[in-house]
């Protein structure tokens, strides 16, 4: 696994990697963007919202624990969902640990149970939560636990909510218990492990995703063309791309007299601003790009 320089630590500095699983929508990152306490991966209730692996990075005194946001469990169709698999796939081999998130507010399904028999098997120390707790009436919980619990007898499973912060600090403690003895991978002020460039698609895909509904969704990419600093001033300027499939989805985008891209385009630029301290400069335009979900080399150019 990558890393950045190795730094000084302390002796009994644990260090280590834990892959976040889970069918799509449980939370799993707004999960890791809570633990990390900063936007690192989007958020919405859109599936594939998360495409590729993402990196979280949570530094303490006394350990560093990298989240790896995966994108959720689902059947290869095409070049962009077979890719995803890969990640979730080759990332249970690589790490120390694995988070399974399950989504309390809805009945468990087979998709928990692949989830959940893919972790048994690889012999990954693994912690269970049982997320959304905050939307489970309490008279009904200790029956959801029990049955959560009934799917991974050989763990405990945690009653968590991403969303309020519930249970958290257990969370980390646990996975954190599971960590060897290890380096720093990142330097500590460092929360993820993406480039500037894609940290900038994502906040403004996450924009669009927000404003969109039915297959539009699925059907957006966004390509950052270029990222310049202004020298002497606080300012970057950003050149970007919504990509979509058809006509049509183009007409939805750019909406009624430019008002949707326009919308897009300016919270995406209070989004940025608020991650990078600078002011920004962001020009976005709409592109038809037919069909470049069976793209590979596009696939690979924007994830
Ligand atoms: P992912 O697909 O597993 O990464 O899920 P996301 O993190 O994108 O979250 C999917 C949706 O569930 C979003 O609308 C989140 O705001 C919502 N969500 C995530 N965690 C919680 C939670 O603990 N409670 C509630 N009420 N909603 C949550
Ligand atoms: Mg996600």
């Amino acid at each position: 696994m990558s890393g950045g320089e190795r730094e000084a630590r302390p002796s009994g500095f644990r260090s280590g990697f834990a892959a976040v699983l889970g069918r799509p929508n449980v939370g799993k990152s707004t999960m890791v963007n809570r633990l990390v306490g900063e936007k690192v991966s989007i958020v919405s209730d859109r599936a594939q919202t998360t495409r590729r692996r993402i990196a979280g990075v949570v530094s303490a005194a006394e350990y560093q624990l990298v989240l790896l946001d995966l994108p959720g469990f689902q059947r290869p169709f095409d070049a962009l969902t077979a890719r995803m698999q890969r990640t979730v796939n080759d990332a249970l081999e690589e790490v120390d640990a694995a988070l399974v998130v399950l989504n309390a507010a809805e009945p468990f399904g087979g998709g928990d149970r692949f989830i959940l028999a893919a972790v048994a098997a690889s012999s990954t120390p693994t912690v269970i939560v049982a997320n959304k707790v905050d939307l489970v009436p309490a008279m009904q919980l200790p029956k959801v636990l029990a049955r959560a619990r009934e799917l991974a007898p050989a763990a405990d499973v945690l009653p968590v909510s991403a969303l309020t912060g519930q249970n958290l600090p257990a969370v980390l403690k646990a996975l954190v218990a599971a960590l060897p003895e290890g380096p720093r991978y990142f330097p500590a002020e460092e929360s993820t492990d993406q480039p500037l460039e894609l940290l900038v698609g994502e906040l403004i895909r996450e924009q669009a995703l927000r404003r969109t509904r039915e297959e539009v969704p699925h059907a957006i990419a966004v390509e950052v063309q270029s990222l310049e600093e202004r020298r002497g001033r606080p300012l970057l300027e950003i050149e970007a791309l919504l990509v979509v499939e058809t006509e049509s989805q183009k007409g939805i985008l750019i909406g009624k007299g430019g008002a949707l891209v326009k919308q897009i385009g300016s919270a995406a630029r209070r989004e940025i601003e608020a991650i990078v301290g600078a002011h920004v400069f962001l020009s976005l335009r709409v592109k038809v790009r037919k069909h470049w979900r069976r793209d590979d080399a596009f696939v690979e150019r924007i994830l």
